[in-house]
């Protein structure tokens, strides 16, 4: 070095310095200085850990990758963990763009949609309780996954690929040296220790949270709920439940026991997931104010509470108790994070490593599918030379910012859960939403970019304002709606317009401009869905005239400003352009609706 620049060096501030440091450090060449030196280090090898490696190499196939698992391969294929049930994010990760489709195919199950069961009558009928599903697969196809089956898969892949996957081994240290071109991790095999140095470190040790308890981010959201599950080494068939006719008329296509069916009650729900091995997964999710996890924390205790709110199930179950293969519990599950990305020190965190919210919905693996996309981002272009360190701020909050609007469709809503009525039209909200803003994001691979576009950041946030207010308008309504539904279908899918456009819609090959507008489209959608549905309820409710609670709530409505700009939206675009009603399942006639709509008037 000249003298020269030594002395401009030396004048430079310390955040200069420290800028010029990273960028040398990003440009330097390869000078990896042995088997012991990767890119990226990934501590844990699961489903999130292993997605990633393989995400990597394909889109940078010179990346020297290192996964550390602490499980032994092969890892038992039914038993293995939970998470078995995937939405549209997850399979097109999944299936699309790390290239698993035949595996899917021919060794998962293709899953027949969600479906719920409301409660009625004791819960002794499923043809008695309001079902929610769809009755024809739509377009994109999802998955029942054995989980073991596929991170079996998947570590088979990355070996294929040239990811060195090692086994049986745990990540006993980090050394975080964001100053030096490696971090430092020790790893142990057996009683031997390895030194093994990495650009890059991303933890995706689930609940081991290496890295969350060491840079202490762990964030408590306000949502408090446990589960508990087990699976059983027999098919139980939620279809031979009954012999009711109509019941099994109403679906057209497909298998209602391949769905992920959810039978519902007030704070709880519990799920049936088959599995391609043969067994079924029976989880039990509950709010811890309406049902302690002492009640249900052992295999007796959660037979009991089945016995007591889901007897028809517990019957079914009792039935093979001899074939339970398996329990396992989780207290208070939902956490978030203060940082997911950091680019100037070079360190990433996916899948439960980082956040987990609820399990309603099955969003466990799109969260890794989207966090794992902008860890690749990051990772490729600062393998790349460039400095990520802002780019990465802006990952992180758009990550965050996403995981929060997403926990407010779980927080607080558990006691919805008993409501048939406001709980339809929620899911279908919710799922609704999830197609148009979550699943278009991916599909159309625009989570990298949605800060780069005025227009469509401006959007996410009018979203977010939106499915707030809409969120806690669900609580409102059942406070002053209770009553009972009778043991009807509500088709989700099929006779829905709005439904079916924004599924097909998922994978339209659209250029920037066109997603650009189509998202706008959808934000005009939601605030006419949502006009739609507050209109639809106060003319439902509004000649309650002797209950005080009511007309106050109605009133509180009526004064909303932001609800007014909703139902404006609603009246301006609904001769224009119609959405269905069947969504919204409040027992008037669409004729009465519509002449009450004409005379409410909002403040
Ligand atoms: C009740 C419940 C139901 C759920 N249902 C669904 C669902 O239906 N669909 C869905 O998509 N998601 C679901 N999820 C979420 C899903 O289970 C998780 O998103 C997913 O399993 C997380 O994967 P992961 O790879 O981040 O963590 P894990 O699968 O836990 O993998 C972490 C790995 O790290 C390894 N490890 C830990 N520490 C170390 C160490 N120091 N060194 C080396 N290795 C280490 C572990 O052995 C493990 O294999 C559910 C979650 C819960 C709680």
């Amino acid at each position: 070095m000249t003298e020269d620049n030594r002395v401009r060096i030396a004048e430079l501030s310390a955040d200069k310095k420290a800028l010029l440091v990273r960028r040398l450090q990003a440009k330097r060449p390869e000078e990896a200085t042995g088997p012991d030196h990767y890119d990226v280090v990934i501590m844990g090898g699961g489903v999130s850990g292993l997605t990633l490696a393989l995400h990597l190499r394909r889109s940078r196939p010179d990346t020297r990758v290192l996964v550390v698992e602490r499980m032994s391969h092969p890892v038992p294929e039914t038993t293995h963990k939970v998470g078995e049930s995937t939405v549209e994010i997850a399979a097109h990760y999944l299936r699309d763009i790390l290239g698993l489709g035949e595996h899917l195919a021919t060794r998962q199950i293709r899953k027949f949609g969600l479906r719920m069961f409301f409660s009625a009558h004791g819960n002794t009928d499923i043809a008695s309780r309001v079902e929610l599903g769809s009755s024809e697969f739509p377009t994109h196809a999802t998955y029942q996954l054995d989980r073991g089956r596929l991170e079996n898969e998947l570590g088979r892949r990355c070996e294929q690929e040239g990811i060195e996957l090692v086994t049986g081994s745990v990540v006993q240290q980090v050394d975080l040296t964001p100053d030096q071109p490696y971090h430092h991790l020790r790893v142990q095999t057996g009683g031997t220790d390895r030194d093994v140095h990495a650009r890059w470190v991303v933890d995706a040790t689930g609940r081991n949270h290496v890295l969350q308890r060491k840079l202490e981010l762990h964030r408590e959201v306000g949502h408090a709920a446990n589960a508990a599950w087990f699976r059983v080494g027999h098919p139980i068939d939620i279809s031979g439940w009954t012999d009711d006719a109509d019941w099994h008329g109403r679906i057209t296509e497909g298998r209602r026991e391949l769905s992920t069916n959810h039978l519902m009650g007030p704070g709880y729900w519990v799920w049936l997931i088959r599995l391609a091995s043969g067994s079924i997964s029976i989880g039990i999710v509950a709010d811890a104010r309406t049902h302690r996890f002492d009640g249900f924390n052992t295999l007796d205790r959660a037979l009991n509470w089945l016995a007591e709110h889901e007897p028809q199930c517990f019957a079914e179950v009792s039935r093979h108790r001899d074939k339970v293969q398996d329990f396992r519990v989780m207290k208070d599950y939902s956490y978030s994070c203060d940082k997911v990305f950091d680019g100037r020190d070079r360190w990433c965190l996916t899948g439960e490593a980082g956040v987990f919210l609820d399990p309603l919905y099955s969003p466990g693996l799109d969260l890794i599918a989207i966090s794992n996309g902008l860890v690749v981002d990051l990772v490729s272009r600062s393998l790349g030379g460039e400095d990520v360190t802002a780019a990465a701020a802006v990952h992180d909050a758009l990550f965050r910012r996403i995981t929060d609007m997403w926990l407010a469709i779980y927080e607080n809503q558990y006691s919805l859960m008993g409501n048939a009525r406001v709980m339809s039209s929620k899911v279908i909200w919710d799922t609704a939403f999830y197609w148009g803003v979550f699943g278009l994001l991916f599909f159309q691979d625009r989570f990298r970019t949605v800060v780069a576009s005025p227009t469509v950041a401006a959007d996410l946030t009018r979203l977010t304002g939106i499915s707030n207010r809409v969120q806690a308008f669900f609580r409102e309504w059942a406070a002053v709606d209770d009553r009972d539904l009778d043991g009807r279908f509500v088709d989700l899918y099929s006779p829905l317009d709005f439904m079916v456009q924004l599924h097909n819609g998922l994978a339209d090959e659209l250029s920037d401009a066109q997603f650009a507008e189509r998202f706008s489209a959808n934000v005009r959608l939601f605030e006419q869905l949502a006009g739609q549905l507050i209109t639809t309820v106060i003319d439902t409710h509004q000649d309650r005239y002797d209950d005080d609670r009511a007309v106050a709530q109605i009133q509180a409505w009526q004064r909303d400003p932001l609800i007014g700009e909703l139902i404006a939206t609603y009246r301006r675009e609904r001769h224009r352009r119609p959405t269905s009603d069947g969504w919204m399942v409040l027992g008037t006639t669409a004729d009465s609706r519509q002449r009450q709509i004409e005379e409410v008037s909002y403040a």
